[in-house]
Protein backbone atom coordinates (compact mmCIF):
# COMPACT_ATOMS: atom_id res chain seq x y z
CA UNK A 1 0.00 0.00 0.00
CA UNK A 2 1.58 3.25 0.98
CA UNK A 3 5.40 4.21 2.07
CA UNK A 4 3.96 4.72 5.30
CA UNK A 5 2.97 0.71 5.88
CA UNK A 6 6.67 -0.29 6.03
CA UNK A 7 7.22 2.21 9.01
CA UNK A 8 4.87 -0.21 10.72
CA UNK A 9 5.40 -3.40 9.36
CA UNK A 10 7.84 -4.65 12.14
CA UNK A 11 5.29 -3.71 15.12
CA UNK A 12 2.71 -5.23 12.79
CA UNK A 13 4.34 -8.52 12.03
CA UNK A 14 4.92 -8.44 16.34
CA UNK A 15 1.04 -8.30 16.68
CA UNK A 16 0.72 -11.05 14.64
CA UNK A 17 2.33 -12.91 16.73
CA UNK A 18 1.03 -11.98 20.35
CA UNK A 19 -2.11 -13.23 18.21
CA UNK A 20 -0.85 -16.18 17.38
CA UNK A 21 0.67 -16.96 20.71
CA UNK A 22 -3.07 -16.24 22.58
CA UNK A 23 -4.01 -19.03 20.53
CA UNK A 24 -5.38 -17.85 17.27
CA UNK A 25 -4.96 -20.42 14.56
CA UNK A 26 -6.80 -19.53 11.93
CA UNK A 27 -4.34 -19.08 9.08
CA UNK A 28 -6.63 -16.73 7.16
CA UNK A 29 -7.36 -14.40 9.95
CA UNK A 30 -3.68 -14.35 10.89
CA UNK A 31 -2.65 -12.78 7.14
CA UNK A 32 -5.53 -10.31 7.56
CA UNK A 33 -3.71 -8.62 10.47
CA UNK A 34 -0.88 -8.92 8.92
CA UNK A 35 -2.02 -7.46 6.10
CA UNK A 36 -4.03 -4.48 7.36
CA UNK A 37 -3.01 -1.18 8.23
CA UNK A 38 -4.42 -0.75 11.49
CA UNK A 39 -2.69 2.91 11.91
CA UNK A 40 -5.11 4.27 9.64
CA UNK A 41 -7.99 3.39 11.32
CA UNK A 42 -6.93 4.99 14.99
CA UNK A 43 -6.55 8.54 15.96
CA UNK A 44 -2.98 10.79 15.18
CA UNK A 45 -3.19 11.19 18.97
CA UNK A 46 -3.10 7.62 19.88
CA UNK A 47 -1.62 6.39 16.35
CA UNK A 48 1.90 5.70 18.29
CA UNK A 49 -0.22 2.75 20.28
CA UNK A 50 -2.30 1.37 16.80
CA UNK A 51 -0.17 -2.08 16.97
CA UNK A 52 -0.63 -2.18 20.84
CA UNK A 53 -3.18 -5.53 21.60
CA UNK A 54 -5.48 -3.49 23.36
CA UNK A 55 -8.92 -1.53 22.96
CA UNK A 56 -8.20 2.21 21.40
CA UNK A 57 -10.54 5.34 21.80
CA UNK A 58 -11.82 6.65 18.66
CA UNK A 59 -13.93 9.52 19.16
CA UNK A 60 -17.51 9.99 20.10
CA UNK A 61 -17.36 7.64 23.33
CA UNK A 62 -16.54 4.72 20.92
CA UNK A 63 -13.94 2.56 20.69
CA UNK A 64 -11.56 0.55 17.88
CA UNK A 65 -11.73 -3.45 19.86
CA UNK A 66 -9.04 -4.92 21.26
CA UNK A 67 -7.67 -7.38 18.06
CA UNK A 68 -7.24 -10.33 20.45
CA UNK A 69 -11.00 -10.08 20.71
CA UNK A 70 -11.46 -9.16 16.98
CA UNK A 71 -9.35 -12.46 16.19
CA UNK A 72 -11.71 -14.81 18.09
CA UNK A 73 -14.92 -13.59 16.63
CA UNK A 74 -13.51 -13.82 12.90
CA UNK A 75 -12.13 -17.20 13.70
CA UNK A 76 -15.59 -18.41 15.21
CA UNK A 77 -17.25 -17.02 11.97
CA UNK A 78 -14.48 -18.92 9.77
CA UNK A 79 -15.06 -16.95 6.47
CA UNK A 80 -13.90 -18.87 3.35
CA UNK A 81 -13.45 -16.33 1.13
CA UNK A 82 -16.57 -16.19 -0.74
CA UNK A 83 -19.10 -14.75 1.38
CA UNK A 84 -21.07 -12.02 1.70
CA UNK A 85 -21.31 -10.31 4.83
CA UNK A 86 -23.00 -7.70 7.44
CA UNK A 87 -21.42 -6.09 9.83
CA UNK A 88 -23.22 -3.76 12.69
CA UNK A 89 -21.07 -1.15 14.08
CA UNK A 90 -18.15 0.30 11.57
CA UNK A 91 -16.95 2.12 14.35
CA UNK A 92 -13.32 2.91 13.18
CA UNK A 93 -13.72 1.11 9.75
CA UNK A 94 -10.92 -1.66 11.21
CA UNK A 95 -12.92 -4.87 11.66
CA UNK A 96 -14.88 -4.07 8.45
CA UNK A 97 -11.11 -4.27 6.46
CA UNK A 98 -10.06 -7.04 7.93
CA UNK A 99 -13.62 -8.55 7.21
CA UNK A 100 -12.94 -7.02 3.80
CA UNK A 101 -9.46 -9.60 3.38
CA UNK A 102 -11.42 -12.44 4.64
CA UNK A 103 -14.77 -12.47 2.59
CA UNK A 104 -16.22 -11.52 -0.97
CA UNK A 105 -18.19 -8.54 0.01
CA UNK A 106 -18.93 -6.52 3.22
CA UNK A 107 -21.70 -4.45 3.75
CA UNK A 108 -21.45 -2.33 6.90
CA UNK A 109 -23.56 -0.11 8.89
CA UNK A 110 -22.98 2.26 11.56
CA UNK A 111 -25.35 5.20 13.43
CA UNK A 112 -22.69 8.10 13.83
CA UNK A 113 -22.16 10.20 10.97
CA UNK A 114 -18.95 11.22 11.76
CA UNK A 115 -17.57 7.66 12.61
CA UNK A 116 -18.73 6.26 9.11
CA UNK A 117 -17.41 9.25 7.13
CA UNK A 118 -14.12 8.80 9.15
CA UNK A 119 -13.72 4.98 8.76
CA UNK A 120 -15.12 5.79 4.85
CA UNK A 121 -11.79 7.67 4.12
CA UNK A 122 -9.84 4.93 6.03
CA UNK A 123 -10.88 2.21 4.00
CA UNK A 124 -10.25 4.57 0.65
CA UNK A 125 -6.86 4.72 2.22
CA UNK A 126 -6.26 1.42 2.78
CA UNK A 127 -7.21 0.42 -0.17
CA UNK A 128 -10.06 -1.96 0.85
CA UNK A 129 -12.76 -1.84 -2.05
CA UNK A 130 -15.21 -4.54 -1.32
CA UNK A 131 -17.04 -2.24 1.26
CA UNK A 132 -20.47 -0.17 1.29
CA UNK A 133 -21.23 1.68 3.72
CA UNK A 134 -24.85 2.32 5.42
CA UNK A 135 -25.13 5.42 8.06
CA UNK A 136 -28.28 4.31 9.68
CA UNK A 137 -29.61 1.87 12.56
CA UNK A 138 -28.39 -1.36 12.18
CA UNK A 139 -30.74 -3.04 14.30
CA UNK A 140 -32.66 -2.98 11.19
CA UNK A 141 -29.98 -4.68 9.03
CA UNK A 142 -29.22 -3.91 5.39
CA UNK A 143 -32.74 -5.87 3.60
CA UNK A 144 -31.75 -4.94 0.33
CA UNK A 145 -28.54 -7.30 0.20
CA UNK A 146 -29.76 -9.69 2.38
CA UNK A 147 -29.18 -13.00 3.08
CA UNK A 148 -25.85 -12.75 4.22
CA UNK A 149 -23.76 -15.77 5.00
CA UNK A 150 -22.24 -13.76 8.36
CA UNK A 151 -23.49 -11.16 10.50
CA UNK A 152 -21.21 -9.62 12.83
CA UNK A 153 -22.61 -7.26 15.44
CA UNK A 154 -19.71 -4.97 17.23
CA UNK A 155 -21.86 -3.81 20.22
CA UNK A 156 -23.65 -5.09 23.02
CA UNK A 157 -27.55 -5.31 22.80
CA UNK A 158 -30.50 -6.63 25.15
CA UNK A 159 -31.65 -9.02 22.24
CA UNK A 160 -31.16 -10.97 18.53
CA UNK A 161 -32.61 -8.10 16.00
CA UNK A 162 -35.21 -10.08 14.58
CA UNK A 163 -34.65 -8.52 11.35
CA UNK A 164 -31.11 -9.34 11.77
CA UNK A 165 -32.06 -12.99 11.80
CA UNK A 166 -34.42 -12.73 8.74
CA UNK A 167 -31.74 -11.51 6.88
CA UNK A 168 -29.43 -14.52 7.87
CA UNK A 169 -28.54 -16.61 5.44
CA UNK A 170 -30.28 -20.76 6.45
CA UNK A 171 -26.95 -21.63 6.81
CA UNK A 172 -25.42 -18.58 8.14
CA UNK A 173 -23.61 -17.85 11.12
CA UNK A 174 -24.43 -14.41 13.28
CA UNK A 175 -21.95 -13.33 16.03
CA UNK A 176 -23.52 -10.62 18.79
CA UNK A 177 -23.05 -10.07 22.16
CA UNK A 178 -26.02 -10.26 23.97
CA UNK A 179 -26.67 -8.77 27.52
CA UNK A 180 -26.96 -5.55 29.60
CA UNK A 181 -24.82 -2.88 29.12
CA UNK A 182 -21.35 -3.17 30.26
CA UNK A 183 -21.10 -7.08 30.29
CA UNK A 184 -22.35 -9.28 27.54
CA UNK A 185 -22.09 -13.10 26.79
CA UNK A 186 -20.42 -13.20 23.32
CA UNK A 187 -23.21 -15.39 21.18
CA UNK A 188 -22.91 -17.62 18.02
CA UNK A 189 -26.24 -17.23 16.35
CA UNK A 190 -27.30 -20.27 13.63
CA UNK A 191 -30.65 -20.20 11.76
CA UNK A 192 -32.48 -23.52 12.25
CA UNK A 193 -35.38 -25.32 10.79
CA UNK A 194 -37.83 -23.82 13.77
CA UNK A 195 -36.31 -20.69 14.74
CA UNK A 196 -32.26 -19.72 16.02
CA UNK A 197 -30.02 -21.68 17.75
CA UNK A 198 -27.95 -19.62 20.49
CA UNK A 199 -24.42 -20.84 21.94
CA UNK A 200 -22.69 -18.55 24.25
CA UNK A 201 -19.03 -18.64 23.30
CA UNK A 202 -17.52 -16.04 26.36
CA UNK A 203 -17.79 -13.12 28.17
CA UNK A 204 -17.58 -9.88 26.35
CA UNK A 205 -17.64 -6.13 26.93
CA UNK A 206 -18.56 -4.09 24.25
CA UNK A 207 -20.30 -0.62 23.74
CA UNK A 208 -24.00 -0.48 23.83
CA UNK A 209 -26.01 -1.21 20.78
CA UNK A 210 -28.28 1.60 20.01
CA UNK A 211 -31.19 1.09 18.07
CA UNK A 212 -34.82 0.42 17.38
CA UNK A 213 -33.80 -3.78 18.35
CA UNK A 214 -31.14 -2.29 20.91
CA UNK A 215 -30.70 0.09 23.86
CA UNK A 216 -32.66 3.50 23.70
CA UNK A 217 -30.42 6.60 22.60
N1 LIG B 1 -15.23 -3.06 15.49
C1 LIG B 1 -15.14 -1.63 15.51
C2 LIG B 1 -15.54 -1.05 16.83
C3 LIG B 1 -16.98 -0.92 16.92
S1 LIG B 1 -17.52 0.01 18.33
C4 LIG B 1 -13.73 -1.19 15.16
O1 LIG B 1 -12.93 -2.04 14.78
O2 LIG B 1 -13.44 -0.01 15.25
C5 LIG B 1 -19.25 -0.18 18.07
C6 LIG B 1 -19.83 0.77 17.07
O3 LIG B 1 -21.20 0.43 16.94
C7 LIG B 1 -19.79 2.23 17.47
O4 LIG B 1 -19.15 2.96 16.47
C8 LIG B 1 -21.27 2.62 17.59
O5 LIG B 1 -21.52 3.93 17.17
C9 LIG B 1 -21.92 1.62 16.68
N2 LIG B 1 -23.33 1.32 16.90
C10 LIG B 1 -24.00 1.18 18.07
N3 LIG B 1 -25.29 0.87 17.82
C11 LIG B 1 -25.44 0.81 16.46
C12 LIG B 1 -26.54 0.55 15.58
N4 LIG B 1 -27.77 0.27 16.04
N5 LIG B 1 -26.31 0.57 14.26
C13 LIG B 1 -25.09 0.85 13.76
N6 LIG B 1 -24.02 1.13 14.54
C14 LIG B 1 -24.19 1.11 15.87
Amino acid sequence: MTGSRDTYGGYRARLVEQLRAQGIRDLAVLRAFAETPRHLFVPEGVRHRAYEDSSLPIGRGQTISQPFTQARYLETLALQGTERVLEVGTGSGYQTALLGALASQVFTIERVRVLAETAQAALKAAGVTNVSLLIGDGTLGWSAYAPYHAILVAAGGPEIPPPLVEQLAPSGRMIIPLGAKGAQTLTLVRRTEGGVSATPIGAARFVPLVGEHGFDA
